[in-house]
């Protein structure tokens, strides 16, 4: 049992979180939310940046949006609270309505292949496979990792989808690391 405890080295779970905003510096704004979220563990994957239409409602503000999937010991639920709290500090306005201009949204698409339905998450992200801003990120960095509710990969799930709004690359695997801002 000596050797089983030092053998058990315990992998934190992968949480993919999706950032957005659209407006402010948009792509300042969500270099410092990703570096903020640091604090939750180490990143193992992260997306381009990509510009993309408003979904839900009508705006000349076009969105930017980053995928970042996180290694953490954290509990779901606390990488939610760490996420409000991020929104809240660089400034998010609520405007009560769900669709609305924003500077920093930051949503939880997986947490490992875990499926949870609590009142605070809905967890695979509930509305991911109709968004192509959503999936073409995410197939950039993960294309066949399988959806755990719907039973299919993200490859798949980006050709099946019929979103026509835009999503394409404006940035290189963009990501402000603390060491580099010296
Ligand atoms: P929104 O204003 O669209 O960012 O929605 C925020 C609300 O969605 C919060 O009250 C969260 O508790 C809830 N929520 C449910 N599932 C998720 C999820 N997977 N990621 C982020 N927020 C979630």
């Amino acid at each position: 049992t000596q050797l089983k405890s030092s053998n058990l080295k315990l992998l934190g779970m992968l949480v993919t979180l999706i950032f957005g905003g659209n407006q402010g510096d948009r792509k300042t704004l969500i270099g410092e939310a990703i570096t903020e979220m640091s604090s939750i563990g180490k990143i193992e994957l992260c997306s381009s940046l990509y510009e993309t239409a408003p979904w839900g409602f009508e705006s000349s503000d076009s969105f930017y949006n980053q995928i970042v999937t996180y290694e953490t010991n954290l509990l779901p639920e606390e990488v939610l609270d760490k996420c409000q709290a991020t929104e809240q500090k660089l400034g998010r306005v609520r405007s009560g309505t769900q669709f609305c201009s924003r500077t920093m949204d930051i949503d939880i698409l997986f947490c490992d292949s875990q499926i949870i339905n609590t009142p605070r998450l809905t967890v695979p992200h509930p509305r991911l496979a109709q968004r192509n801003f959503v999936l073409a990120p995410l197939n950039e960095i993960m294309p066949a990792f399988i959806h755990p509710v719907i039973h299919k990969n993200i490859a798949t799930l980006l050709a099946e989808c019929t979103d026509t709004l835009k999503a394409e690359i404006i940035g290189k695997k963009y990501v402000t690391f603390p060491e580099d801002s010296e």
